[in-house]
């Protein structure tokens, strides 16, 4: 059986002891195995630091894009690699694979662009000189250089590629070193990524460290000047938030927890407009794409009262339409969450439903698997649940308080009104995405004024968007991804943004014209 080996201080190394075994969450044959026991998570840190650090901070910022350019291309020619290892550590069907892998590439690219355009300067102006009192001598900037450390990076199981393509490609633009910890679960696809980046010959030596199995000591091994950027469960992000060593060292922690996302129906909609077709595929493809395990999914579908039923049958419908089994197949469409853990975690979340809930379609596993022996396999039908009125919407707080991640989601009648709307959608105390389906412009102004707040993204779909629009679970780079509250509170990417997490803005004061020769920007 396959070891995962980690990469640290610029070499590959195995952990000792048996360590944790990877399987095929199809028919649950062992993959892999790996283990991070004994490694010298400190060492591999002071590397990062001393040497990766500074050769990172001599490149310019075009230097560091042509590097992501360049990783980019290293993904693109792993893709195939890494889609095979996706359908078989993710359960990932091939498409899952793609919106996983591809949008790896696509990010790097992404930020290979934004590299160029900063060109020849190693940190940023920000804003323009000012007067700090009444002579024109004394004035003040900000710059905005990289962070001396290391950027850790932890991430969930569901996105094994764009996950470390997203945080690191960010990070390395901004001049910091990346060591990522990709999920023990899925660990597989994100090691043959990892060998891909580092085969592909452009990082300076200690620009980046793999940590394959458990996090060890890592945590408690970072200090000043580093940063921590969490992708996972809310229970792990408030552990590592409230670390000690962290708290006391002052390590900038980026939290980006669950998150239970809504979309709405505009009461100007009705059955067979564009925006109605628009919603139940956005609804639909977000239950059943990487088998509903997508941080951005959509979970309260708020409808409408006299729309309901209608909303409730069609996702009914095209639940009818799917074919569940081991994504290898022809024809699957879904294939099964990623491990045993999860499984029980849905079907548990499933059963805490009923009653509160109506349980309109699903029964735990699926009565047809196709390519699956027995009862092997973490398979989980869909499942649609209805609220039965408006008051019921309100009442049944495990929709609004509990994320259960997998092909789930929720029917919630609503009274029509923008205001109930918006007091639904803030009853998740803070989520990642929430999507309006509407042509009236009053409407949308309304609604989005009302869940910004509540909302790292509104996305807002309509007739003039529906054959564009790649819908509200993707993340794109050139927009912020996070939310405020149980959504961890974080905020990534956004373009030039993101490289705020990864850069200390400092304010410089002293004779005017001296600062702004010198800090020019190049
Ligand atoms: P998880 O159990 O919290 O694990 C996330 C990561 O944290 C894994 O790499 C895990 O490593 C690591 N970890 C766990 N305990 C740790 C500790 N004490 N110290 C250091 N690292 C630790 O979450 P998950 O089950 O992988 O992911 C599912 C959750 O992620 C869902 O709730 C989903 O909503 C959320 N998510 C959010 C986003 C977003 O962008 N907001 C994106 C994707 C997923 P091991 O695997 O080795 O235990």
């Amino acid at each position: 059986m396959q070891r995962l080996e980690s990469y640290l201080g610029g070499r590959w190394v195995a952990g000792s002891g048996d360590g944790a075994v990877l399987v095929n969450p199809s028919t649950e044959e062992p993959l892999a195995r790996t283990s991070s026991e004994g490694l010298d998570l400190g060492a591999a840190l002071a590397h990062g630091r001393q040497v990766g650090g500074a050769a990172l901070r001599a490149m310019t910022f075009a230097e560091r894009g042509a590097m992501l350019g360049a990783l980019s291309e290293a993904v693109v020619a792993a893709r195939n690699e890494l889609l095979d290892l996706s359908m078989l550590d993710n359960g990932c069907t091939r498409s899952d694979a793609k919106f996983d892998v591809d949008g790896a590439s696509f990010t790097l690219a992404a930020y290979a662009e934004l590299g160029q355009s900063l060109g020849d300067r190693r940190y940023l102006v920000d804003g323009e000189a000012v007067e700090l009192v009444r002579s024109r001598r004394l004035g003040g900037l900000h710059i905005k250089v990289p962070r001396p450390g290391v950027a850790v990076h932890i991430n969930a199981y569901n996105f094994p590629a764009w996950g470390l393509c997203e945080k690191a490609a960010v990070a390395w633009l901004a001049g910091m070193p990346v060591l990522s910890k990709p999920a023990t679960s899925t660990a597989s696809t994100a090691h043959a990524l990892a060998r891909a980046l580092v085969g592909a010959g452009v990082l300076p030596e200690g620009a980046f460290g793999f940590l394959a199995g458990p996090a060890g000591d890592l945590i408690d091994r970072m200090g000043y000047g580093d940063v921590l950027a969490f992708t996972g469960s809310s229970q792990t992000g408030r552990t590592l938030r409230t670390s000690p060593g962290l708290v006391a060292a002052g390590v900038p922690v980026n939290v980006e927890a669950d998150s239970v996302n809504a979309a709405v129906l505009g009461p100007d909609v009705v059955p067979g407009d564009a925006a109605w077709d628009l919603m139940v595929r956005d609804v639909f493809r977000d239950m059943t794409q990487k088998t509903g395990q997508k941080c951005t999914a959509i979970r309260r579908v708020l409808v409408p009262e006299v729309h309901a039923a209608a909303m409730t049958e069609a996702l009914v419908e095209e639940a009818g339409r799917l074919r569940i089994g081991d994504p290898r197949e022809d024809g699957v469409r879904m294939g099964p969450v990623v491990s045993a853990r999860q499984r029980d975690d849905v079907l548990a979340g499933i059963q805490r439903f009923d009653g509160p809930l109506k349980r309109v379609r699903g029964q735990g596993r699926p009565a047809e698997l196709s390519g699956v022996e027995g009862e092997r396999g973490y398979f989980v039908d869909v499942h649609v649940f209805r609220a039965r009125d408006a008051a019921a919407s309100h009442e049944a707080s495990c929709v609004h308080d509990e994320e259960i991640f997998g092909p789930v989601a929720t029917v919630l009648p609503y009274d029509g009104t923008v205001e109930q709307a918006v007091t639904l959608v803030a009853r998740g105390r803070g989520s990642l995405v929430t999507s309006l389906y509407s042509e009236d412009r009053d409407v949308c102004r309304e609604f989005t004024l009302g869940a910004a707040a509540w909302n790292g993204r509104v996305n807002i779909g309509s007739e003039k968007v529906a054959e564009v629009a790649p819908g509200p679970g993707t993340v794109l780079p050139q927009l912020v991804h996070g939310g405020p509250g149980r959504a961890g509170g974080g905020e990534e990417l956004g373009g030039l943004r993101g490289l705020d997490l990864y850069m200390q803005r400092t304010a410089i004061e002293g004779y005017r014209p001296l600062l702004e020769r010198l800090f020019d920007g190049t």
